[in-house]
C-alpha cells in the first residue's frame, strides 16, 4: 500500500494544470497519503527539489494559469543513469507513487520510470490535445478560446482593410487547435498536418471569398508552412493583400476555462485513486465522457482522425 506520492508538471505548461495539482494534493490527503511537490518536472526529481504539501499549499491556485510547480524540459531523462539519480531522490523522501502531468514527452518519462519499478500515473496536460488515448487534454479548451478571441480581433482589422489574415496557431503535429479554431471563426482555409495543403485549392478559395467578402482568414498549424511565403503568394495571386500573425505562447496563458478546471479536478482525483489501487504506468483519459485509466503505452498509440470535422468545415465554409 502506497503512503507518499509526488506530483509534477512537465513539458509545455497548460491552463488547468494548477487545478489538477490541487485535486491530486487534496484527494491524496483524503486517501490518507502524504503528498509532495516535485518542482520543475523531471528536473526537480533529478535535483531533489521536492517539498511536502498540505491542503493549504494549493489554496487559491485553481483559477491561475500556468503551473505553480514550474515545468522544465530535461531531454537527458531518457538516459537510465539520470532516471536512477531521480529515483534515488524519491527514495530519500520515501515517495512510492508519482502523478506526472504533461504531454506525450512527459508520458514517455513516466513510462520509463514505471519500467524501472516506480508507480506512475499520467494526467494529460497539454493545449495540443495530442494524446490519442483520451478525447480531451487539459488546457485545450482555454487555448482554443484564446485563439478564437485573438482571431476575432484580427478579423476586425482585416475586414476594415480588406485583407487576408494568415494566422499561425499552436499544435505542432496535431491539427485539433487549428481546425477547431478555423471552424469557430469561420475561416476560409485551414492547414493542418492531417488535412494537408493544396496551394491551388487555397488560392481558389481565397479568390472566391474576394468576390463576396471584405476579408479572408487562413489558419495554419504551427510551422507547417512558411507563412510569410504564403502571404506573398496570396498577395500576388488573389485580390487580397495578406498579413501574417503568429499567436505563439499567448495561447498557453490565461486563467483556465471552467471546462478545464472541472476536467482537471476530476482527472486529479482519478490519478490518485489509480495509484492507491496499485496501478503502474497508466494514465487518466476521457472516453465518451467517462473518466477512465489506460496503459500509457496504449494511450500514445493511434492516429488523429480529423476527417469528419474537416468535412464539416469544408461544407460550411465554402
Ligand atoms: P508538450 O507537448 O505540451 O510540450 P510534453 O510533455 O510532450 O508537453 P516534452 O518536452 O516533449 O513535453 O517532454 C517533457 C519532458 O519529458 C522532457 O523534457 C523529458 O524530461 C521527458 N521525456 C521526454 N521524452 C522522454 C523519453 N523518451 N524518455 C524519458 N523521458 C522523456
Amino acid at each position: 500500500m502506497i503512503k507518499r506520492i509526488g506530483v509534477l508538471t512537465s513539458g509545455g505548461d497548460a491552463p488547468g494544470m494548477n487545478a489538477a495539482i490541487r485535486a491530486v494534493v487534496r484527494a491524496g490527503i483524503d486517501f490518507g497519503l502524504e503528498v509532495y511537490a516535485i518542482y520543475n518536472g523531471y528536473l526537480g526529481m533529478y535535483e531533489g527539489d521536492i517539498e511536502r504539501m498540505y491542503r493549504k499549499s494549493v489554496s487559491d491556485k485553481l483559477r491561475l494559469g500556468g503551473t505553480f510547480l514550474g515545468t522544465a524540459r530535461l531531454p537527458e531523462f531518457d538516459q537510465e543513469e539520470v532516471r536512477l539519480k531521480a529515483i534515488e531522490n524519491l527514495k530519500h523522501f520515501d515517495i512510492d507513487g508519482i502523478v506526472c502531468i504533461g504531454g506525450d514527452g512527459t508520458y514517455h518519462g513516466a513510462m520509463a520510470l514505471a519500467e524501472m519499478g516506480v508507480p506512475t500515473v499520467g494526467i494529460p496536460g497539454t493545449i495540443d490535445n495530442d494524446i490519442r488515448g483520451t478525447d480531451y487534454t487539459i488546457g485545450f479548451d482555454t487555448a482554443l478560446n484564446t485563439a478564437v478571441e485573438c482571431v476575432d480581433k484580427l478579423r476586425d482589422t482585416s475586414t476594415s482593410h480588406h485583407r487576408c489574415s494568415i494566422i499561425e496557431v499552436m499544435g505542432r503535429n496535431c491539427g485539433d487547435l487549428a481546425l477547431w479554431t478555423a471552424i469557430a471563426v469561420g475561416a476560409e482555409y485551414v492547414i493542418t498536418a492531417e488535412t494537408g495543403y493544396k496551394p491551388d485549392e487555397l488560392i481558389d478559395s481565397i479568390c472566391k471569398a474576394a468576390k463576396t467578402k471584405t476579408h479572408a482568414i487562413i489558419i495554419v498549424a504551427e510551422k507547417l508552412v512558411d507563412i510569410n511565403e504564403l502571404a506573398k503568394k496570396v498577395t500576388d495571386e488573389t485580390p487580397f493583400e495578406a498579413r501574417t500573425s503568429v499567436l505563439g505562447h499567448i495561447q498557453r496563458g490565461g486563467k483556465p476555462s471552467a471546462r478545464d478546471r472541472v476536467i482537471a479536478s476530476e482527472m486529479g482525483y482519478k490519478a490518485v485513486e489509480a495509484l492507491v489501487n496499485g496501478e503502474i504506468g497508466t494514465c487518466v483519459c476521457i472516453k465518451n465522457d467517462k473518466i477512465i485509466t489506460t496503459p500509457i503505452k496504449e494511450a500514445l498509440e493511434g492516429v488523429n482522425d480529423l476527417e469528419e470535422k474537416y468535412r464539416v468545415f469544408r461544407i460550411i465554409n465554402k
